[in-house]
């Protein structure tokens, strides 16, 4: 079997690390040579990688995906991209979308140009997009057929990236998989998302902020089988598909707030509700049978143990979030 060589771009954040840990850990193909590329934005944390630090089929190299050198070099030795790299912070975006603009419109096409200059329709580009870009909805489910209504700067910035991506399979015929996925959650995610903030918070004993009146709707999707899905989508998808991946836990911030209290020992006067987030999405729904019919994919983590698991790497794992709180 021949080597396969994948770029994970935005490698070094919560997911994309994930992902490495996983592509080069037992149960990953085991014919993969992976090199990161990431700026190490506030989200990248090189302490992610350390499991897979030294290992030589492992490379870092600390760049901008928006750099057309640094990703002209890297994408002439690797005939396959995963693009995780991206501000992915709603609040953030709602502060100023500049950077959102430039990493995740500007860097995509950067990485789309690179692939086509250089392997023309043979790579594979797997585009990580999120079930943000479809906007919200009361009741039923997104297929990926649906319209895209992004609400927030983030999930605009993020449709024009997936919009670009897929024209460029449409217009070159390049092999452009994109994915859509709902909420993540699991170890390694920065303190400023909604459950490792509240657990990080309930943990140091102090209050948690619930936006609005909390009725808000995610769903909650784990690392692991995110990762599962993206390995199915990268191995055995079909160029030009998009392919949602949904975790199939649906809860209100509410019912959210309710479980990281209980695991954490606290009661509801922990709580303290705030303003709601400007044009705060009400529910997020995306229906996964498309990946379920195609690629047999199916979310296998109960939430309450990947809840429990989560707690237990943040109440352990002190040394990697007390200094970014
Ligand atoms: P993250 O913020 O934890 O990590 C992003 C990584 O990208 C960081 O390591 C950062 O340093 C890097 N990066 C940022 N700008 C860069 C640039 N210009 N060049 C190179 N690297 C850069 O994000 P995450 O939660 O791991 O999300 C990964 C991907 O999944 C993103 O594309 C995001 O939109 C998507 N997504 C995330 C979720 C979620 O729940 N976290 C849900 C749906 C989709």
């Amino acid at each position: 079997m021949t080597r396969q060589n994948i770029l994970v771009t935005g490698g070094a954040g919560f997911i994309g690390s994930h992902y490495v840990r996983t592509l080069l850990g037992p149960d990953g193909p085991g014919d993969v040579r992976v090199t990161v590329l990431d700026k190490l934005t506030y989200a990248g944390n090189p302490a992610n990688l350390d499991p897979v630090r030294g290992r030589p089929e492992f490379s870092f190299v600390q760049g901008d995906v928006c750099d057309p050198r640094t990703v002209g070099e890297l994408v002439a030795e690797h005939d396959q991209i995963v693009h995780f790299a991206a501000e992915s912070h709603v609040d953030r975006s709602i502060a100023g979308a500049g950077a959102f603009v430039h990493t995740n419109v500007l860097g995509t096409q950067v990485l789309l140009d690179a692939m086509l200059r250089q392997h023309g329709t043979d790579g594979t580009f797997v585009h990580i997009s999120t079930d943000e870009v479809y906007g919200s909805l009361d009741v039923g489910s997104w297929p990926e057929t649906d319209p895209l209504r992004p609400n927030s700067p983030y999930a605009a910035s993020k449709a024009s990236g997936d919009l670009l991506a897929l024209a460029h399979h449409r217009t070159h015929g390049m092999d452009i998989r994109v994915t859509r996925c709902a909420n993540n959650y699991g170890p390694h995610q920065f303190p400023e998302k909604v459950i490792p903030l509240f657990l990080t918070r309930l943990l140091d004993g102090r209050k948690v902020p619930l936006y609005g009146d909390g009725e808000n709707i995610r769903d909650w999707l784990h690392l692991d089988d995110h990762i599962q899905a993206i390995e199915l989508v990268r191995t055995r998808g079909r160029a030009g598909e998009i392919y949602n991946i949904g975790g199939g836990t649906e809860l209100s911030n509410k019912e959210l707030t309710d479980r990281l209290l209980t695991v954490c020992g606290y009661g509801w006067d922990r709580v303290e509700y705030v303003e709601d987030r400007k044009g705060h999405d009400r529910r997020y729904s995306v229906d996964c049978s498309k990946i379920t019919a195609e690629l047999g994919y199916r979310p296998r983590k109960p939430f309450e143990t990947g809840l429990l698991e989560t707690y237990a790497w943040y109440r352990d794992n002190r040394a990697w979030w007390e200094p970014l709180t």
